[in-house]
């Protein structure tokens, strides 16, 4: 119960990885606000897990894109659980895939604007709370093809290499405050996300992962959990858990 009296955010939290972190730190006494965007009943669903096991959480909708929705989403974590803020996991992320000649301008922004600037929307709120404190630990979830690149997918490549350059820079600047700043790159995991492929693509996806399956959200919960609860020195780094995918 190391995280007990610390809140966490965790965007994203009412499906796949987004919801095996909250549960995760959540187990570790972490009192966690389940970002959604849209899908309340599953969120609510998140949030009752936890409190049936004893946890403290509660859903909050806010798109991550809109500085506004965000910034009443940190009010509201100040008002329920004052001078606790001290994770911040940025997870909500999607996909619009499209080779680069076709994709439309809409398909660029969108990603962006939810991958790369939800990030940067959810950190500038939460960072007055989390400097207020001593210590506190961002995580930003990156991903395998931020490092090569994925075809059709120009939008996710540079939406999630540049959670990597945010990291490090951020790193830096934070360490001062004793704010860990780190970024996970899972590979393939089984997510509604990757479900969403075409079987055969899929087959063809597992068959060149070295360890030949999909990765687990609870896999990537861990990892994250590790950063947050030991992770004291560790800062500006990229931890991939991808079953030798890329190596
Ligand atoms: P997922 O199953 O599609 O779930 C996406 C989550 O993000 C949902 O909770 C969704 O909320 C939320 N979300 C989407 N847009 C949002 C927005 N604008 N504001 C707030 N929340 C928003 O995705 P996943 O596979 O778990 O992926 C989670 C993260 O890991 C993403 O950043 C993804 O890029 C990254 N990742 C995934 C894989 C993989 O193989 N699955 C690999 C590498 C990296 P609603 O339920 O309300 O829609």
């Amino acid at each position: 119960m190391k995280l007990r009296g610390q809140t966490a955010i965790v965007t994203g939290a009412s499906r796949g990885i987004g919801r095996a972190i909250a549960l995760e730190l959540a187990s570790h006494g972490a009192n966690v606000v389940v970002n959604y965007r849209s899908n309340r009943e599953q969120a609510e669903a998140v949030v009752r897990q936890i409190l049936d096991e004893g946890g403290l959480a509660y859903a909050q909708a806010a798109d991550v894109s809109k500085r506004e929705e965000v910034r009443a989403m940190v009010a509201e974590v100040q008002a329920n659980w004052p001078g606790s803020l001290a994770i911040v996991v940025n997870n909500a992320g999607i996909a619009a895939d499209r080779t680069f000649r076709k994709m439309d301008p809409d398909q660029w922004r969108n990603v962006i604007d939810v991958n790369l600037n939800g990030a940067y929307n959810v950190i500038a709120e939460a960072l007055p709370l989390l400097t207020a404190r001593t210590g506190g630990c961002i995580v930003n979830v990156s991903s395998v093809i931020a490092q090569t690149g994925g075809f059709g997918q120009a939008n996710y490549a540079a939406s999630k290499a540049a959670l990597l350059g945010l990291t490090k820079s951020l790193a830096l600047e934070l360490a001062r405050d004793k704010i860990t700043v780190n970024a996970v790159c899972p590979g393939f995991i089984d997510t509604d996300m990757v479900r969403g492929m075409p079987p055969e693509v899929l087959e063809k996806v597992v068959s060149k992962v070295p360890m030949k399956r999909l990765g687990q959200p609870e896999e990537v919960a861990r990892l994250v959990r590790f950063l947050v609860t030991e992770g004291g020195y560790i800062t500006g780094q990229q931890f991939n858990i991808n079953g030798g995918l890329y190596v």
